[in-house]
């Protein structure tokens, strides 16, 4: 045979015996069958067989499982990010004429897709005040299908009541899809939200969650999960999964593969960071409001106490629970916009950047009109500034802060 024939039609296999800390990494468009019967054979929905890259390799297989047991959930696809998941989810298990609720501090994205995409296949949308349970109410019509949740909003931090909302959305039949990027799996169950409570737990039908935060925590991967425990939307999700061609590249999975043993550690460090620096800056006189769920006065305190502390006494809840490594500060509205921004350009260890659960700590100043309609009342007039803290040492993001704020303080 040729040399490039031999080079192609080796006949290396890897050792049976081969156990090391991490799995080995399989890449493959094309899975070969040993024949022509096996080819007819084989299913992928069940995952009892290989049949095409896109359908999955034991990378992705295990990296699903790996996820279902983070979440608690039983089936799980995998998406090439976090909004493709939410896309993913919708695009799945509703069609045209159906109505999906959104809440109002949704992830931006998230709207934008509804509202760019959805509504051109006949999906209707509307958004409602997730603090309010009367608010979610009113806003469901005979046409609506799905109601969507965040535990806490995007950016602004709100805490909603999440096992009521599931209980209201699920007593009018209606499938609850939870963002549970900023929980991870973590800080709550989404699949028993009230454990212990009743025989059957109180859980959402499906958790997207974008492994890009997190789970990667290198902020160098771009994945999204859709898992659910329901069999009937599993196999929705798998089948609008394969007709629209997702998937993720092998490297990719293994690299979350490679980061999710340390996820809890990482998560925990990060979210002691940012307490750390919540309680060192909020008495600092340019600071008006501090929006971070487990800080006593933010919107929603009790629901993330319950849910994310519980047992917790009020006084004590601040030290205990888990919350993400992510706060927003409303900055002083007398400071002009450019103060703002040149505070957020001038700081040194927190970079301008987007996304979150990385190894670096980064910046991000908002707009209120990118955010929502108008400014809900809750929230203090002035400038919205996002944080996201990295693994860094909490006394030098503290120092880091401070020194972009006490610049900015004027004589
Ligand atoms: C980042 C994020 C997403 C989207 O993830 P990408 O992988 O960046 O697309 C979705 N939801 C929430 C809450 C997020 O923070």
């Amino acid at each position: 045979m040729g040399r490039n024939t031999d080079l192609i039609q080796h006949p290396y296999q890897p050792p049976a015996e081969f156990e090391a800390p991490q799995p080995g990494v399989y890449k493959a468009s094309t899975v070969f069958f040993p024949n022509v019967a096996a080819m007819r054979q084989r299913d992928w929905k069940n995952k009892s067989g290989y049949t095409y890259g896109l359908h999955g390799t034991p990378t992705t297989f295990l990296l699903e499982e790996r996820l279902c047991t983070l979440e608690g959930g039983l089936h799980a696809v995998l998406v090439p990010s976090g909004l493709a998941a939410i896309a993913q989810a919708n695009l799945a298990l509703l069609q045209a004429g159906d109505h999906v609720l959104i809440p109002a501090n949704a992830y931006g994205p998230g709207k934008v897709l509804a509202q760019g995409e959805l509504n051109r296949f006949g999906i209707t949308h509307s958004f409602y005040d997730p603090l309010s349970l009367p608010s979610l109410e009113q806003a469901i019509t005979p046409a609506t299908r799905m109601v969507w949740l965040e535990a806490p909003g995007s950016v602004t931090m709100e805490f909603p009541d999440l096992p009521a909302l599931v209980r209201l959305a699920q007593s009018r039949g209606l499938i609850t899809a939870l963002d549970n990027t900023w929980g991870a799996g973590l800080a709550f169950n989404p699949f028993d939200l009230v454990p212990g409570e009743a025989q059957t737990p109180l859980s959402v039908d499906v958790s997207v969650h974008a492994l890009t935060k997190y789970p990667s925590g290198g902020g160098d991967v771009l994945m999204g999960s859709v898992m659910t425990r329901r069999d009937d939307l599993a196999q929705a999700l798998k089948l609008s999964h394969m007709r629209l061609g997702l998937g993720v590249a092998g490297n990719d999975a293994e690299a979350i593969l490679r980061a999710l043993p340390s996820i809890a550690m990482r998560y925990d460090r990060q979210d002691q960071t940012a307490r750390a620096m919540v309680q060192a800056l909020h008495d600092h006189p340019l600071v008006r409001q501090v929006l971070h769920p487990a800080w006593p006065d933010s919107q929603g305190h009790a629901h993330w106490r319950s849910l994310c502390a519980p047992g917790s006494m009020p006084e004590t809840a601040w030290q205990q629970g888990r919350a993400a490594g992510l706060f927003s500060l409303i900055l002083d509205p007398s400071l002009s916009s450019a103060e703002v921004d040149a505070f957020c350009d001038g700081l040194k260890l927190h970079r301008l950047g987007y996304s979150w659960g990385g190894p670096m700590s980064l910046v991000v100043p908002y707009a209120w009109g990118a955010l929502r309609t108008q400014r809900p009342a809750h929230l203090h007039d002035g400038h919205l500034v996002r944080f996201s803290t990295g693994l860094e040492d909490a006394q030098d993001l503290i120092d880091d802060l401070r020194s972009g704020l006490d610049a900015l303080r004027r004589p």
